[in-house]
């Protein structure tokens, strides 16, 4: 197996022991599908099967909830110090364990390992942050406006929790879900994506080591998501559903939960805009669209998906990003040299195709890249786009990819309409060393997060999310990520 140099041998031996299917995580216990089933994981640098996870049936499911359900009531009560040191000690094993974790994921997404050792990092911070937030969730007390009574807020636990997370962060994603709804007192169900579950299961056997109760995280993986969740969400004991994937999907959920009035947070795709102005510092605008597009080689919901540059900048930006772009070495995730790996699968590949070709007969000039590499794997070269026209396919849809399609403009207002002209609403980008005209800006784009001056923005002590077609609720952030899990309950006493 093709794994990352410089790991330990101890390494290699967890590293076999996590890639090896220990079966759904039920209650605690390991055990295969019901019905004996299996879904392939393959490596998308070489197309190879590389292990075969158990395919949960709808009686699967229904013992997932059933153990998570039998688990509430305990870790409910279990105090919230016990809850913390528990949390905090899965950040530590983690962090402990961060480089065949990452071995783990760049093997099973193929994003570099550099992208994969950074997302360990980013995961196991959810489980400190939350850690320090278990101990921290108060109530209200007041008196009412009439003076008739006191007004009395406590916070519960929501109930037993859903949570469906997709391949591009396979650790992150689960943990950014699984952190704050421990803390908050409540018991999970995680169902990972099919593509990338290894990293979901090798997590759980994590958790079990770091104290979490059987029954408290279950994980199940299923070839048939949405009868599986349509049977969890239809289960009464089940209280919250917690998605983070596509745009397509998200709203099929919301239905299904209305169903049933279940809680629900949706974390969906995004569009986002990168904004360079003249007055720009260029090498930190090259230096940031760089993370923003690239890391994990575009596959991440906040990838800068538009590149808009203003008229006096446009030329030296486009040939600085060209540059740096086709200097990037392309290769198996797992190899440390990879700066950008392979798509997930070749579906992934054969739309970011459909999307170049397009934006091409559209007017685009290619600047780098622009063709499907050939050979095993699922790659696509690094590739700049100029000119790219407004109409262009990519301009609307994800691209989810290493395409940077860079367009000119003149003016803020222009910039301003321009990265408003999608349904989506989760991250955008502003470059100027004008603070006054960032914050504007800032102010009117109509996007969850603002990245200033910055290619990154995300942190678990900030609130992560979108508006518009991108989402509803925030993860992370003070209070708000806890705040998902948990329900007000009032209480009028008169004293
Ligand atoms: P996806 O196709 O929506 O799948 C996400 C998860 O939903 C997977 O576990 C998938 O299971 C499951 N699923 C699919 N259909 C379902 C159904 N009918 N009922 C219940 N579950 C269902 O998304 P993806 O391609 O994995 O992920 C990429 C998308 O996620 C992009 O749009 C990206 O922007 C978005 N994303 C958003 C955020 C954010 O925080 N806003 C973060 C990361 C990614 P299977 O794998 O078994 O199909």
């Amino acid at each position: 197996m093709n794994i990352a140099a410089g790991i330990s041998d101890e390494d290699q031996d967890m590293f076999d022991y996590a890639t090896v299917s220990h079966g759904l995580y039920i209650g605690g216990r390991w055990q295969p599908s019901s019905d004996g089933r299996v879904i392939e994981v393959v490596d998308p640098s070489t197309e190879a099967v590389i292990a075969a996870v158990p395919d949960a049936t709808l009686a699967d499911a229904a013992a997932a909830v059933d153990a998570a359900a039998k688990a509430a009531a305990g870790w409910r009560e279990t105090s919230p110090r016990r809850r913390s040191e528990i949390l905090r000690r899965c950040f530590e094993l983690m962090t402990e364990r961060a480089e065949i974790l990452a071995a783990l994921i760049s093997l099973e997404n193929g994003k570099a390992l550099r992208d994969a050792r950074s997302e360990v990092a980013y995961a196991a911070e959810f489980f400190r942050w939350n850690a320090e937030e278990a101990v921290r969730i108060s109530g209200e007390f007041g008196l009412a406006p009439s003076g008739a009574n006191r007004i009395i807020v406590d916070y519960q636990p929501i109930g037993i929790c859903v949570l469906i997370t997709p391949w591009n962060f396979p650790a992150a994603m689960a943990t950014r879900k699984i952190a704050p709804a421990l803390a908050a007192g409540c018991t999970v169900i995680l169902k990972p994506a099919s593509e990338t579950p290894l990293t979901a299961y090798a997590l759980a056997a994590l958790y079990e080591e770091a104290g979490v109760p059987p029954g408290v995280v279950n994980v199940l993986t299923t070839s048939t998501p949405g009868p599986v969740t349509a049977a969890m969400l239809a289960d009464p004991r089940v209280r919250k559903l917690s998605f983070t994937g596509s745009t397509g999907v998200g709203p099929v959920l919301l239905a299904e939960a209305a169903k049933h009035v279940i809680s629900c947070s949706m974390e969906l795709g995004g569009n986002a805009p990168f904004i360079v102005f003249d007055d720009a510092d260029l090498e930190a605008a090259l230096d940031g669209a760089m993370v923003a597009k690239m890391r994990n080689a575009g596959e991440a919901c906040t990838a800068a998906n538009r590149l808009y540059v203003q008229a006096g900048i446009h030329d030296a930006f486009a040939d600085g990003l060209r540059k740096r772009m086709a200097a990037l070495n392309v290769g198996p995730g797992t190899h440390t040299e990879t700066e950008c790996g392979p798509m997930i699968t070749s579906k992934a590949v054969d739309k970011i195709d459909r999307l170049v070709r397009d934006a091409v007969a559209r007017g685009a000039k290619v600047l780098c890249g622009g063709a499907i590499a050939e050979g095993k794997g699922y790659f696509y070269p690094p590739t700049v786009l100029r000119d790219v026209s407004a109409d262009a396919a990519m301009i609307h849809e994800e691209i989810f990819g290493p395409v940077a399609p860079i367009m000119r403009f003149d003016s803020e207002a222009d910039a301003i309409a321009r990265a408003n002209d999608t349904e989506y609403g989760l991250a955008a980008y502003v470059y100027t060393r004008d603070l006054a005209k960032g914050m504007r800006v800032a102010s009117k784009i109509e996007s969850g997060m603002i990245a200033l001056n910055r290619g990154l923005m995300s942190d678990p002590a900030a609130p992560f999310g979108g508006v518009k077609q991108s989402g509803l609720g925030r993860e992370g952030g003070q209070k708000h990520g806890v705040a998902e899990f948990m329900e007000a309950k009032y209480i009028a006493v008169t004293l």
